[in-house]
């Protein structure tokens, strides 16, 4: 079976939101957590260790960019990252922007069984706030 992410699968969950060095930046179509995304490696590895140290040290540095535009833009209380692959196992990690007394706060986010998706013009509008906030940082 073809990798998620090589292949265009993810591009039915996902919005293309900017590339960086490393990595792909997504805006994820399932929005409990508005703006919540995903970066993924632009190599197909499926562990941290498994990268060049320098790719790693560049990946992480992206992850603390994306993280603190996503936090800034929606004003969340803290960034909860996730890195879990049992079943798309192409690194990916997922930066989820959570609020005091909101969803899960103080808990584990949970990846399966929520549903709010967005229209198309409000995924415009997230991609273009995230686009912009990473092309000044
Ligand atoms: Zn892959």
């Amino acid at each position: 079976m073809a990798c998620f992410f090589c292949s265009d699968e993810y591009k039915n969950y996902y919005q293309f939101i900017t590339e960086l060095e490393e990595c792909i930046v997504l805006l994820n179509n399932e929005q409990t957590y508005e703006g919540r995304c995903a970066l993924v490696t632009k190599k197909h590895a499926t562990e941290l260790f498994e990268l060049d140290p320098q790719v790693l040290s560049t990946y992480m540095a992206e992850v603390a960019q994306v993280a603190r535009a996503v936090k800034a833009i929606f004003k969340a209380d803290k960034i909860n990252y996730y890195i879990c692959g049992d079943i798309d196992q192409h690194l990916h990690m997922h930066i989820v922007p959570k609020h005091k007394g909101g969803s899960e706060w103080g808990q584990a986010f949970l990846m399966s069984g929520r549903e709010v998706f967005l229209s198309e013009e409000k995924y415009s509008r997230l991609v273009e706030k995230i686009r912009a906030a990473l092309s000044t940082t």
